[in-house]
């Protein structure tokens, strides 16, 4: 094996970006790195002739190399390949490169986005990458011993009510209904799963007739999705001195418990609020609907804080929402693990 096969054998498994984006960054590694004999790729891990910049603090670190161009600049050292591939990643998204999933289904569209930013000054650059793009898509289609390899652990995100009728509200400084503010929660999960070596997608519940036909539609999606487990996005309200976490689940099986408890701990821990402790909840409870609804997949129901309570609002609108993403992320990570070993 050399570094070459192990970068791609890793990056066959990675789903923190798209198949187009995967093939284009790689057909950029087949040149800058010349499959991964450059000496920056044989010594530093750097397959992408990325440079040192602030903002790749804590990813990689900074050495100094004598380019292409023959000047001597400081270049990223990675630990290893796959701080490689997620410190490419960073690089691009914390960049001038920001807006690059908005290319993130045409491989050439992306690249060229790219260039035009400044990745690289060779004026053929994009027509020099693309010559490589089919051998980078036909690499990363390759069955291989470590295709085998589970893809990342699928975590369905359903935002709890709709948007015609929104949920509990959260006052000031929150001032946003249930269904509004998890929708920020959600789109903060998304961006950070694959950190956790999760994927993470959102759903939806749409406006209908029937409350059960509603909740029925939209977790058969999160069922065809392929999910390993669902997290459904509420918060509690009550009476103004009620506040604080709690986390639902079903009565009747174990392994939602589980995951219930994993959450629970993560998010009391990133939260700091009042431990409610896990709910058990009977088919015909408030949330039965929804924790109910799957079989096969575990699913939770997450009541962070207390909407109507202001020292809760309080607390999370200084956390902000990433600050809940994680913590939820940590409870299904830590959770998957304990069900692995
Ligand atoms: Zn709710």
């Amino acid at each position: 094996m050399s570094i070459w096969t192990d970068l791609i054998d890793f990056y066959k498994n990675f789903s923190g970006v798209t198949p187009a984006l995967k093939a284009a960054s790689l057909a950029q590694w087949i040149v800058e790195s010349a499959r991964g004999t450059s000496v920056l790729a044989t010594q530093h891990l750097n397959f992408g002739g990325i440079k040192f910049r602030q903002r790749m603090q804590g990813y990689a670190d900074p050495v100094d190399y004598r380019g292409s161009d023959g000047e001597l600049t400081t270049y990223c050292k990675f630990s290893s390949i796959e701080a490689f591939v997620r410190g490419y990643w960073r690089f691009i998204s914390s960049g001038p490169y920001d807006d690059y999933r908005s290319y993130e289904n045409d491989s050439a569209a992306y690249l060229r986005y790219i260039a035009g930013q400044g990745y690289a000054t060779d004026r053929d650059y994009v027509a020099v990458v693309l010559r490589n793009l089919a051998e980078a898509e036909r690499e990363l289609a390759q069955n291989s011993p470590s295709t085998s390899i589970a893809r990342a652990f699928r975590v369905a995100i359903v935002v709890g009510h709709n948007r015609r009728s929104p949920g509990a509200f959260a006052g000031s400084p929150i001032n946003a209904h249930e269904f509004q503010f998890n929708q920020g929660v959600a789109q903060s999960i998304k961006d950070e799963a694959w950190h956790y070596n999760l994927e993470a997608e959102t759903f939806l519940r749409e406006p209908s007739a029937s409350y059960g036909e509603e909740v029925k539609a939209v977790y058969d999606k999160v069922k065809d999705w392929g999910a390993g487990c669902s997290l459904e996005l509420h918060f509690n309200s009550g009476q103004p001195s009620a506040r604080g976490t709690s986390v639902l689940c079903r009565r009747d099986i174990g392994r939602p418990r589980a995951l219930a408890e994993s959450c629970r701990t993560s998010t009391v821990e990133a939260l700091g609020l009042r431990d409610r402790g896990v709910v058990l909840v009977d088919r015909s409870d408030r949330g039965g609907g929804s924790l109910y609804a799957l079989d096969d997949v575990p699913g939770v129901l997450l009541e962070p804080f207390f909407g109507s309570n202001s020292d809760d609002c309080l607390t999370i609108a200084s956390l902000g929402p990433k600050t809940l993403a994680l913590a939820y992320l940590r409870g299904v990570r830590s959770w998957v693990e304990s069900a692995i070993s």
